[in-house]
């Protein structure tokens, strides 16, 4: 077995007490695009008022059909290796949650029951007037029927998806309990997040004040890579596989 798996177990089983935080390069062997990455960018492919809140309220219609568009393409993604090893972590009670920056859904579709999305989930969408939410599948199908933009069914609101766009604020709740959950955890597990952005960059710092071990796979370098007990640069999939997890 491989060193850098053999330490990560070893560590996985001495804490038993780890959290993961998560961004888009866990998601990129799903096939869905890491917006950072340079040439394969989601955001470059498309104007970015259509997901900036101003942009979203004075045409709903606009993000509806592009949605037509990279819906189907979201909709079919699955988890990988690397979302699957995190919820039978869970259930083998060595890992107690994950803190995730990605929008997919998919740690709860791999089976994740403790998950915090940071930036919300692109799986529900919201009605802005009466808070109702309503399943993603279920809206989109109708604005495939032509119903665009669609309206809320109780009170005719804009339908927005509970993701965060671009001039929002980040929710605060899931927010608050990641700080509570790394505070409270033995390990911080960082998997494909470039750990540049605030104010997730704040975990792993919030980790190591507390003690608490921290592990980073990642494709390309962290700002953390020198204070990590184990940096492991390789595609999280694939890693994970070789687990055995
Ligand atoms: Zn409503």
């Amino acid at each position: 077995m491989e060193t850098e798996v053999k330490l990560f177990l070893e560590l996985l089983e001495e804490t038993k007490s780890a959290a993961a935080f998560t961004g888009a390069g866990i998601s990129t062997e799903s096939g869905i695009p890491d917006y950072r990455s340079p040439g394969t960018g989601m955001w470059e492919k498309m104007d970015q008022s259509v997901v900036s809140l101003s942009g979203f309220l004075r045409n709903p219609e606009n993000y509806y059909s592009y949605a037509m568009e990279s819906y189907p393409v979201r909709a079919a993604a699955e988890p990988n290796a690397g979302h699957y090893a995190l919820a039978r972590l869970e259930e083998r009670g060595w890992l107690k949650g994950v803190i995730t920056q990605n929008v997919d859904g998919l740690h709860t579709k791999a089976g994740s029951e403790n998950v915090f999305e940071l930036h919300g989930s692109v799986r529900r969408v919201v009605c802005l007037q009466c808070r109702e939410y309503y399943p993603m599948e279920d809206v989109m199908s109708r604005v495939f029927e032509g119903e665009n933009p669609p309206l809320c069914s109780r009170c005719e609101g804009i339908l927005k998806p509970d993701a965060v766009f671009f001039g929002e604020a980040l929710p605060e709740e899931p927010w608050e309990k990641s700080i509570d959950l790394v505070s409270n955890s033995e390990a911080l597990i960082v998997m494909g997040s470039s750990l540049l952005v605030a104010p997730a960059s704040g975990l792993p710092r919030l980790a190591l004040s507390k003690g608490a071990a921290l592990v980073i796979i990642n494709l390309m370098e962290t700002p953390f890579d020198d204070e990590a007990d184990i940096v492991i640069r390789r595609k999280i999939g694939e890693f994970f596989e070789e687990t055995g997890i």
